[in-house]
């Protein structure tokens, strides 16, 4: 069912996308290292030992800039970068192994990027086997990679396979020639049609693409022939990620024109005509930008109640403890988060003398915790039930945005919780903001202090 365009616009503001809560804005600057290490070990000790942990490894090189892009990255073409990076990761793995004190069992891998694929084969082989080796495989493991399809080969492919990797995610982006002029990403859709079919016929079980809209010169001609191309090859999976334009953070997207970027408008009216076209094929929508075909974990899971979500958005996998290694990689556990150092230079600083790099982080107060299970809850599973304590602060704090998205047909409240409608899907985001008590009690600070002012 599509939302009417009102609708579409009264919601289309910007909103987290609420892979942690509370979300990185209301972290701590700085984070007691040695509170973080023995939170890992209590962890370890309740959960990791039993349930599985998942790992991320942040590998940040490129060879070259796509100017869109927000990721922590590190561009170059010197591969003499690799072997130091492996040997950092190596460092911060073993400092995470003694904080958990005997072999933590691996339930889920995740490489993320930059460029994963940036690394040899095997430079790969080598990163993973002393971590393979000092951890218990969970039965129900799942490993994936993020591969670039200008430079994934059937060599990385094999070579990840033969570990165990069985998910690839392709960033495919936009496949129109001039989106990809402007945006410094140039990659012939043969090269995605090369990269899937070697993925499928060495047996990869799941293949995502990532694509974005709200690029530069982008019309809805050309998202439709872009969709069409990806259509042809039916990934399993299809993240399709709303641009985010940052100048201010992300400093290649300043080489932007900024009057080729599509009016709010014409950027939803871009969402909704991928939408339609992925739907109309065979996509269920997930929920927060992610479709799945019907074979697929991610909506079998769905289906199952047995969705999860952690950095990586969603999961199948129910491990509630995500370490990530490398730089700026985030860690998360039932309380706590924590982010490693940004930049290269202060990551090698701190693991090189055998400090753990977590820079920032949080840690959750009771009250995080439950409005944190609210908002995984409407995420994963379209309700959520209140705890009795709860029922004041979210009078207070969440009925109003809740009684109107109520009018609105998005939701159902009954006493004690709430259930998303078949309409309200594709508002998730807007429904879990109602929740977001440290984004409520900020803006009302901020007005306090702004009428004070006046
Ligand atoms: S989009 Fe990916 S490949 Fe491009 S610069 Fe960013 S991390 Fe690197």
């Amino acid at each position: 069912m599509r939302p009417p365009q009102e609708l579409l616009e009264r919601y289309n503001v910007p909103t987290p996308r609420y892979t942690s809560y509370p979300t990185v804005p209301y972290w701590k600057d700085t984070i007691d290292v040695q509170e973080w290490m023995n939170a890992v070990g209590e962890t370890y000790r309740s959960t990791i030992s039993r349930e599985g942990m998942s790992l991320y490894i942040h590998l940040p090189f490129c060879e070259s800039l796509c100017t869109y892009c927000g990721c922590n990255k590190k561009i170059t073409t010197n591969h003499d970068v690799e072997d130091p990076y492996i040997s950092a990761l190596h460092k911060e793995w073993l400092l995470y192994r003694t904080a958990m004190g005997a072999r933590p069992v691996l339930r889920e891998l995740h490489l993320g990027g930059g460029t994963p694929t940036f690394f040899s084969p095997e430079h790969l082989g080598q990163l993973l086997a002393p971590i393979f080796a000092s951890c218990e495989l969970h039965p129900d493991a799942e490993f994936s990679f993020e591969g670039h399809p200008n430079n994934t080969t059937r060599e990385h492919l094999q070579a990840l396979y033969d570990l165990g990797f069985k998910r690839v995610s392709y960033g495919v982006q936009d496949n129109d020639p001039e989106v990809q002029r402007i945006i410094n990403r140039i990659q012939p859709f043969s090269n995605v049609v090369g990269a899937t079919e070697m993925a499928r016929e060495i047996g990869y079980r799941s293949v995502n693409f990532d694509l974005i809209y709200g690029l530069p010169r982008q019309t809805e001609e050309s998202i439709r022939r872009t969709i069409a191309q990806v259509l042809s090859l039916m990934p399993d999976r299809i993240a399709f990620y709303s641009y985010a334009h940052v100048p201010w953070t992300s400093r290649g997207q300043r080489l932007f024109d900024e009057h080729d970027l599509p009016s709010a408008a014409e950027k939803l009216h871009l969402y909704t005509t991928g939408k339609e076209m992925l739907v109309a094929n065979g996509y269920t929508d997930i929920g927060m930008d992610h479709f799945a075909l019907p074979h697929d974990d991610l909506y079998l899971a769905q289906r199952a109640g047995k969705l999860h979500r952690n950095f990586m958005g969603y999961t199948t996998q129910s491990a509630t403890a995500l370490i990530g290694l490398g730089v700026s990689s985030i860690s998360s556990l039932p309380g706590a988060f924590a982010q490693n150092e940004k930049t290269i230079h202060d990551y090698y600083a701190r693991v090189n003398e055998g400090i753990p790099a977590v820079k920032k982080g949080y840690f959750l107060t009771d009250e995080d915790r439950r409005f944190a299970a609210y908002i995984k809850d409407i995420a994963c599973n379209g309700m959520a039930s209140y705890a009795p304590q709860d029922t004041e602060t979210i009078d207070a704090l969440c009925m109003p945005m809740l009684k109107a998205l109520e009018q609105d047909g998005l939701i159902v409240c009954h006493e004690s919780g709430l259930v998303v409608t078949p309409r309200g899907k594709s508002f998730t985001r807007n429904i879990c903001r109602a929740f977001d008590l440290h984004l409520t009690r900020d803006i009302a600070a901020r007005q306090q202090v702004f009428s004070a002012a006046i």
